[in-house]
């Protein structure tokens, strides 16, 4: 869930454009999962569609004004729930957040 201060930039015109470039740049596939899979470390029907667009700098109150980070496709990643989770708490593959961000064993 976006934090308070991030609502408003993630409601933005410009937040969807830099979103929708992202995910058809990346084909709506999770980046993270092609490079495993081009690493023969995931198989082909193991590769996500991308769930989210995530930013490898994190935004804070304090960059969420810098487009040069929230808008910026090299700041952009397109991610499957799975390894944004694991992004952002570092959580084994098994486990996921559900909406109200509990732990989820996936097993
Ligand atoms: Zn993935
Ligand atoms: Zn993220």
């Amino acid at each position: 869930m976006a934090k308070d201060y991030a609502v408003k930039f993630y409601k933005s015109a410009a937040w969807q454009r830099a979103r929708d470039l992202c995910l058809d740049r990346s084909c709506w596939i999770c980046e993270r999962c092609l490079e495993e899979f081009r690493d023969h470390k995931r198989s082909m029907e193991h590769v996500n569609l991308a769930d989210v667009v995530h930013h490898r700098k994190y935004i804070t109150p304090r960059n969420i004004g810098l487009s040069s980070i929230t808008l910026s496709q090299d700041n952009l990643e397109a991610l499957c729930d799975e390894h944004h989770n694991r992004e952002h708490h570092g959580t084994p593959q098994r486990y996921g957040f559900d909406a109200e961000g509990n732990i989820i064993c996936r097993e």
